[in-house]
């Protein structure tokens, strides 16, 4: 027989989000599930088939793998485990595993007594919004960074309790960090209101945090921003976000780089633009003219005769650093005619002086333009 579509089993589209995929499977993992139809072959197929679908789509590389391969992915001899003898157990602790079903399933799984790991005292991650001119992102820079965050508290040493003394065992959950309690066909476990799941109490809290094991602190650190960062970049510094208590590692910081607008130069990834201003007379004579270029220099560019307004010229390597090699982007610049304004009697006199020797050589361009517009009066 052949295997169900994974997204079709959840009746998801294939572009579902987490989210979208983690709320369907729950609503028929509740509906098929075993404990709720004793005996009943045929919801015991499909809950096993909602599992398996949910076991590939919720982790990002499998998913990835099945979008590209389909079921092959998962089959034959890549030694990936076939799921044609999906192991149910596995995946079951698998998909219990994640945060969102634990208290949900815990009281069907029968693991019950589990105490909170200490991943859930993890430190908050913090978001650092940052905003560098082009030219910082084209040279990188050491950039202080200066916010407030919490550290751990070091008179406790992050648990909380004042030195000398312990933490005692929970009265509201024993010592267990969780309770049950019976919902219609589901017994649901959930974090212990007492402890908020240390299974822990702390009787005689640190003088220092007032028993919360991390203090408020202003920070100040350094840290390099590359060359080539672009506008949304974020960058990650491991352990500097809020400190965790109880044994939890630290949050991360994550710096969000904003870019400002420059008064020249335009960015498209690693690319620069922008357009220059070129008289009537350089762009019909020729020109040789010089353009800034963002490392705060000049280049010259030869700008041939009878250049058109609107014409672009590229300025190969003259644009930004690239971040994942050590290449640079282009600079390309556009021609823009300027019409002269504000003319003198002598200038007037010039200008009406070579308007009665324009013809149809010198604008060839006007010429074909009319030669259309007779044709479509005369039809
Ligand atoms: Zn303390
Ligand atoms: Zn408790």
């Amino acid at each position: 027989m052949a295997k169900k579509d994974y997204y079709e089993v959840l009746g998801v589209n294939k572009s579902a989000t987490p989210e979208e995929i983690k709320k369907a499977y729950r609503k028929l993992a509740l509906k098929y599930h075993p404990d709720k139809n004793k005996g009943d072959k045929e919801a015991e197929a499909k809950f096993k088939e909602a599992s398996e679908s949910y076991h590939v789509l919720s982790n990002k590389e499998r998913r990835v793998n099945y979008d590209q391969f389909g079921h092959a992915a998962f089959q034959g001899s890549g030694g990936r485990g076939g799921f044609s003898n999906f192991d149910f157990s596995g995946a079951f602790s698998d998909i219990f595993g994640s945060d969102i079903f634990e208290d949900f399933f815990d009281g069907f799984s029968g693991r019950g007594g589990r105490q909170r790991r200490s991943s859930d005292f993890r430190g908050a991650d913090l978001r650092y919004d940052l905003s560098i001119t082009l030219e910082d992102a084209y040279i990188g820079k050491k950039q202080e960074l200066n916010f407030s965050s919490s550290e751990k508290c070091n008179s406790c040493n992050g648990i909380g309790a004042e030195p000398g003394s312990k933490p005692v065992s929970c009265s509201t959950c024993g010592g267990q960090g969780s309770v049950r309690s019976s919902q219609g066909f589901f017994t649901i476990q959930q974090a212990c209101p007492g402890c908020s799941g240390s299974g822990e109490q702390i009787s005689n809290p640190c003088k220092n945090c007032k028993g919360l094991g991390k203090k408020q602190a202003r920070k100040k650190i350094f840290t390099n921003i590359p060359k080539g960062v672009d506008d949304g970049t974020r960058i990650r510094l491991s352990g500097k976000g809020e400190a965790g208590v109880k044994g939890g590692g630290n949050g991360d910081l994550y710096i969000f780089v904003s870019i400002k607008n420059h008064s020249i130069f335009k960015r498209s990834e690693e690319n620069l633009f922008f357009e220059f201003p070129i008289s009537i007379a350089d762009a019909t004579l020729g020109a040789t003219i010089e353009v800034p270029t963002i490392d705060g220099g000049k280049a010259k560019v030869k700008i041939p005769a009878g250049t058109q307004n609107g014409k672009q010229f590229r300025l190969k390597g003259k644009g930004m650093p690239m971040m994942r090699n050590k290449e640079y982007g282009d600079l390309y610049i556009q021609a823009m005619t300027e019409v002269p304004v504000s003319l003198t009697k002598e200038q007037k006199k010039l200008l009406e002086e070579f308007k009665k020797l324009e013809d149809n050589k010198t604008n060839p361009i006007m010429k074909d333009f009319f030669d259309k517009a007779k044709r479509f009066w005369k039809n």
